[in-house]
């Protein structure tokens, strides 16, 4: 091959060829020319060119979608924040609480403290942590997702998970969504606990694996039903395929739903992946009920007569 077709061949890369020294004076005055004079101005103005498209394109979408408070709708500074107002209606669950259900206590007992309550009937998890209280904006957050299709919400939502779990990182090895059964997943196009799961994995640095479990009873809504129906109604819902044991086995699972009321699903979860041979078991949710913190419509999701199912 002559220079002259190694050149042909190089096409486009004469920036960084050796024309100048390997081929006859036309072709280094070219070279030269392309390197030195040609290309610095084409390449600064596409480069110009693409600043203003980037601007345009941005000025456009920002005209077309500006960015709005998560809560209200408002417009905001940022995509993906809240304006003061919304802001100071989440309420987010703060230490000091129970090291193992992750109820916050009203005065601090000391690191690792763990609640009568835990010790007396303790979870078949090991720890459960929550963003928010599941009351108000968080509640309405929670149906927007749940309901409204509003997935836009799972990343900034997965974001404020991701700091009430901080001490989970680096302590689990697979991250596995509540499952949804086939039909309801079909009803509803997606499951929100997925949704949830699929953006906190990076978080973690560990896979999000929806496939490991299986909904295998279609279970009626938990909205309405006391602690006992809801234990009764999810009792052997969930089951880990024969094919699905291995990774199941001697690994610790991140347990992710959107809400935790009264434990029943999770506990039942938690229950089918420790028969599945699973080392270690946390819970993390976006929200939860906290007795006592939460505000009326919370209360009739739990305790029953609301016509928006939980
Ligand atoms: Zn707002």
């Amino acid at each position: 091959m002559s220079d002259r077709d190694s050149l042909v061949e190089n096409g486009f890369g004469w920036h960084s060829n050796p024309l100048a020294e390997t081929v006859g004076p036309v072709w280094q005055w070219r070279a030269i020319a392309v390197d030195s004079i040609i290309m610095p101005q084409l390449a600064g103005s596409a480069a110009m060119f693409k600043t203003a498209v980037n601007a345009g394109v941005s000025g456009v979408r920002r005209a077309m979608f500006p960015p709005l408070c998560l809560g209200c709708r408002r417009m905001t500074a940022r995509p993906g924040t809240m304006c003061a107002r919304c802001w100071a209606k989440l309420a987010f669950v703060e230490r000091p609480w129970c090291a193992v259900t992750g109820l916050p206590f009203d005065h601090d007992h000391g690191e690792g403290f763990v609640s009568a309550g835990a010790i007396a009937d303790p979870p078949p998890y090991d720890r459960a942590r929550a963003a928010l209280v599941y009351a108000g904006l968080a509640r309405r957050l929670a149906q927007d997702l749940k309901y409204n299709d509003r997935t836009d919400l799972a990343p900034w939502m997965a974001g404020w998970m991701a700091r009430a779990g901080a001490e989970f990182l680096g302590e689990v090895d697979l991250i596995v969504p509540v499952p949804l059964h086939r039909w309801r997943f079909l009803g509803r196009r997606f499951n929100q606990s997925a949704e949830l799961a699929r953006h906190l994995a990076p978080r973690f640095d560990v896979p999000c694996r929806p496939d490991v479990v299986v909904r295998t009873r279609r279970t009626r809504q938990q909205v309405g039903l006391g602690i006992r129906a809801r234990q009764d109604n999810v009792r052997g819902a969930f089951h880990v395929p024969d094919a699905m044991r291995p990774r199941v086995k001697g690994k610790r699972v991140l347990l992710v739903d959107d809400v935790l009321t009264t434990g029943a699903t999770v506990s039942a979860l938690a229950r089918t992946l420790r028969r599945a041979g699973a080392a270690g078991i946390d819970v993390l949710t976006f929200a939860r009920v906290v007795p006592g913190f939460g505000d009326d419509e919370a209360e009739r999701d739990f305790d029953g007569g609301s016509r928006r199912p939980i």
